[in-house]
């Protein structure tokens, strides 16, 4: 599973950054090449670091609640199928939930702010997340997979899912109209996620979906009429000179909780 999460994430973001040269949405304000090896070391160190922690504490979880026949997905008692399909629509509305917490809550926020203080988005933006938001993440993903009810192969489904499409909506690649309206409808595109990159508040605390662009509108959180021209990506107050690693990690200490 590992190797065909890796060569899917490969190819994702291969081809999507092969798209963003083609077919640019937003003109980059930092230096692409700086920003890439930026984030990919904040990744090597984040995912590294949690990777092994994750798969145990999450399959112990599912296991804990197969044994007691714990979560809302086996209460409910649907056959195997549609089970499954119903577990990846409840873990897709759940880390909505989770999202929208991290723009919400002081500390959660401190270390989301490292993936908003990109100055600007492409595919490896997917990949820069703070060591310590991907740490407490682990404590939410056990939460989760218990009261949903998950089974391995479903969560390794949906987790295959959050892969290939954060990689999508970071991407900088910009659809045609209409592409962009019907696929709009159902999932979260890069013109969308890169509204919820933006430096103003009202921008940046929007459309936390990530697989469905539904939850954004059951909420009244969906925010699309936006020119992405007058995008400012980054966070408030920020200025557009792009951050270092230690720069990105160090945010999250910094006595002054950043603007939020
Ligand atoms: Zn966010």
């Amino acid at each position: 599973m590992m190797l065909v999460r890796l060569v899917i994430g490969v190819v994702t973001l291969g081809s999507l950054t092969l798209g963003e040269r083609l077919r640019p949405l937003r003109r980059p304000v930092g230096s692409t090449r700086r920003r890439v090896v930026v984030n990919f070391i904040i990744a090597a160190l984040a995912f590294g670091g949690v990777a092994i922690v994750h798969g145990m504490v999450v399959v112990r979880a599912i296991q804990w609640a197969e044994l007691r026949g714990v979560g809302v997905v086996r209460w409910l008692g649907a056959p195997a199928p549609i089970a499954s399909m119903l577990a990846v629509v409840l873990l897709d509305y759940s880390l909505w939930h989770w999202h929208w917490l991290n723009h919400r809550v002081g500390v959660l926020w401190r270390f989301h702010a490292a993936h908003h203080a990109d100055v600007d988005l492409d595919a490896t933006t997917a990949l820069r997340f703070h060591p310590g938001e991907l740490a407490i993440s682990v404590l939410f993903r056990a939460i989760q997979v218990i009261a949903v009810g998950v089974s391995i192969e479903a969560l390794a489904t949906w987790e295959l899912m959050v892969l290939v499409f954060t990689t999508f909506h970071h991407s900088n690649l910009r659809l045609a109209p209409r592409l962009e309206r019907v696929l709009g409808g159902v999932v979260i595109t890069p013109r969308v996620h890169g509204i919820h990159h933006s430096r103003r508040p009202g921008e940046l605390h929007s459309n936390f979906g990530t697989i469905s662009s539904v939850w954004d509108r059951l909420h009244s959180l969906r925010v699309t009429d936006v020119d992405q021209a007058s995008i400012e990506i980054g966070l408030p107050g920020q200025t557009s000179h792009e951050l270092g690693v230690v720069e990105s990690l160090a945010l999250s200490f910094r006595p002054e909780v950043p603007p939020r």
